[in-house]
């Protein structure tokens, strides 16, 4: 690949970080061929399993080292065109990328906040190790990107995420001193992404950098108010320079003195096989000694511009918290139930949870033991996802929704499956949206399924009749 010519500024910087001798390294890898990886879902597949040998085999996946749930794979084996990545079975990461969260480590049952979010490589990493316990919420605050950010936090699976699509200071005036652990992905200079996106060099100067760093430092202020005593920080970066990595960290722990630095890690593109990144591990204390409690600036409160058309939460009464919309929310919620009794009895109804309504689609807005979410937290944000969208109620008809389909397992569904082989024509055919042939005395809504290994995994819904089973995946979706 023809790569634009690197900054002068750039190379004096890199030779400054790395002395001469390493920078030619540095210099070096990017005629060397990039590295390319994908994280198992282990919201689905359980990396012992036959289903990951059978992907192993496929993609010809070899670990990388600071990830167990992560592999390198060859570029020829294209595992974003398969079905399985439809299915949710993993997730396209650049591997140094996935270093942030194995040391920000969240556990089960932890109220977690994944700040800067899209498209979503961090928050399925994290989701995965929350295992379907406790909260997520995942903010970006671009809109298109939230939205690609919600499709692939429903084609994984998962259950216990809140999309939401806000400027930080929305989030900290709403959830000061809230979360276990954030993940602060921080937008930077994209040093790192020079030898797979070129356009990365085009836009970088010494001017961009300093832009970069006085970004981050805000969104920093942000996340340091909703980080709970006790609680952790990962800051990261795909940039080299020191000023948007440990000269920000450096700023920060001379602000705060409740912070403390855990841990600092770079990966290399001349060490490791990876393309690049930072990572900063912060701790807040426990006892908060130097008054420095979250306070939350004027500047910082809630925006309460006019309402976007996309689910704000909560205003103009449609949606809100008013008596008649907890009663329409609770009745969408049995329609549900009765649905789920008719057509699935095995599905296990997820635990807890409120059921909130967006005009028509009913979500189940995730329990968190930590934090308790109301739907007031939501009201004045747009909220992409909020919870498990479970399906929506059309003329007091419910019809599933897709994300409750990629959030079921095979076994929830039985016997309402119809399972397509993993080599099989139809996988293809059934994601291009197309009908397919079923017998004639099968009725009603039924799971597609595509074999891996000895497991089976959602692609979505089809409603059979007639000898057709005519497809639901949703428009979008469709390839
Ligand atoms: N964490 C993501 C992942 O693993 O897939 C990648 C995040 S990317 C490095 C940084 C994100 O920050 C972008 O999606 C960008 O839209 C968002 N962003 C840009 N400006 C922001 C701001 N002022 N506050 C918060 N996020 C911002």
């Amino acid at each position: 690949m023809t790569i634009p010519t690197l900054p002068a500024a750039y190379l004096e910087a890199v030779t400054a970080l790395l002395g001469p001798a390493e920078a030619e390294a540095f210099l070096a890898s990017y005629d060397a061929p990039r590295a390319y990886g994908l994280r198992l879902n282990t919201l689905k597949i359980n990396p012992a399993s036959s289903a990951a040998d059978q992907l192993s085999e496929r993609f010809a996946l070899r670990p990388v080292p600071w990830c167990g749930t992560g592999y390198y794979y060859e570029e020829s084996t294209r595992p974003g065109k398969h079905p399985y990545h439809a299915a949710g079975l993993y997730y396209i990461q650049e591997p140094s990328a996935m270093s942030a969260v194995e040391l920000l480590d969240p556990k089960p049952g932890q109220t977690v906040l994944d700040l800067a979010a899209a498209p979503g490589g961090k928050t399925t990493q994290i989701a995965a190790k929350m295992a379907g316990q406790g909260l997520l919420i995942s903010n970006e605050i671009h809109p298109q990107r939230a939205r690609i950010l919600a499709e692939n936090v429903e084609r994984l699976g998962i259950r216990n995420a809140v999309v939401t699509q806000a400027a930080p200071p929305a989030l900290s005036a709403r959830f000061p001193l809230a979360f276990d652990r954030i993940m602060l992905d921080a937008p930077c200079s994209g040093e790192g992404m020079f030898r797979k996106d070129p356009e990365a060099i085009r836009e970088w100067s010494p001017e961009a950098v300093e832009l970069c760093a006085a970004r981050q430092w805000d969104i920093l202020q942000d996340a340091v108010t909703m980080l709970k005593p006790g609680g952790r920080l990962a800051y990261s970066t795909c940039t080299f320079n020191r000023r948007e990595n440990e000269d920000t960290i450096a700023r920060l722990l001379a602000t705060y003195p409740f912070l403390r630095l855990i841990a600092e890690k770079r990966i290399w593109p001349q060490r490791e096989q990876g393309e690049g990144h930072y990572v900063a591990l912060i701790e807040r204390d426990n006892e908060e000694k130097s008054g420095a409690t979250a306070t939350i600036p004027a500047s910082r409160l809630p925006h309460t511009g006019r309402a976007g058309r996309e689910r704000e939460y909560g205003r103009g009464g449609r949606g809100g918290r008013s008596g008649q919309a907890e009663r329409s929310a609770a009745a969408a919620l049995d329609s549900f139930r009765a649905w789920a009794a008719d057509e699935l009895p095995a599905i296990a109804l997820p635990a807890g949870g409120t059921p909130l309504l967006f005009g028509e689609a009913l979500y189940l807005l995730p329990a968190s033991g930590g934090l308790a979410l109301t739907p007031e937290h939501l009201t004045g944000l747009k909220v992409p996802r909020a919870g498990l969208h479970l399906g929506d109620v059309r003329k007091g008809r419910f019809e599933p929704a897709h994300a409750l389909a990629m959030a079921l397992s095979a076994a929830e569904a039985a016997p309402r499956l119809w399972t397509l082989g993993e080599d099989s024509p139809l996988a293809a055919a059934y994601l291009r949206g197309e009908t397919l042939e079923v017998p004639a005395d099968l009725r009603g809504w039924h799971l597609v399924t595509l074999v891996c290994g000895e497991g089976q995994y959602p692609l979505g819904w089809g409603k059979a009749s007639g000898g057709q089973l005519k497809n639901h995946l949703p428009k979008g979706l469709r390839h």
